[in-house]
């Protein structure tokens, strides 16, 4: 391929596949941070697989036995490709449902219980309530702000 055909395929937004035109930030860019994050979690869920042009990030044994919905990999991927779907209580990610906690004080769901039980048995903690990270940060600041008229 001449030089100048292929600098402006890769400055171009997206590719022509056959008779398909196709966005470029729908591919994976084979950054691997979806599966270094994961495996910092010591979950390891997902691999690359099919290297080459249609790079992208799989699952690699049954998400049912690894997945916890944790929704570090989403929250990683530089080009959005990782997608979820949290709806009606329950989260949908890499083919795999879960279901979602509601936060103790405002009722909104926050994360997936699988997710919450993992993080708490790893600490080692059972926490007095189950409450989201707004609340959280309300809760700690009234804890801080009596704790300062104290002194
Ligand atoms: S959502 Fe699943 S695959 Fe993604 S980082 Fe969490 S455990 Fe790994
Ligand atoms: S899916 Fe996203 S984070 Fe994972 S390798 Fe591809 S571009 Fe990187």
């Amino acid at each position: 391929m001449k030089f100048k055909k292929l600098s402006k395929i890769l400055k171009s937004k997206s590719v022509i596949l056959g008779s398909h035109k196709l966005r470029k930030e729908k591919f994976c860019g084979s950054c691997k941070l979806c599966v270094k994050i994961c495996e910092e979690m010591s979950i390891g869920a997902i691999i690359m697989k099919n290297i080459g042009v249609f790079n992208k990030a799989d699952i690699v044994n049954d998400p049912s036995r690894q997945c916890i919905g944790c929704m570090m990999c989403v929250d990683v991927c530089p080009k959005n490709i990782i997608k979820n779907i949290d709806n009606a209580g329950e989260r949908e990610i890499w083919n795999k449902k879960f279901k979602l906690a509601r936060c103790e004080e405002c009722g909104e769901y926050y994360a997936a219980e699988e997710y919450i039980r993992y993080v708490y048995n790893r600490a080692g903690i059972i926490p007095d309530k189950f409450i989201c990270k707004k609340c959280k940060r309300k809760y700690s600041a009234k804890n801080t702000k009596k704790y300062v008229c104290k002194l």
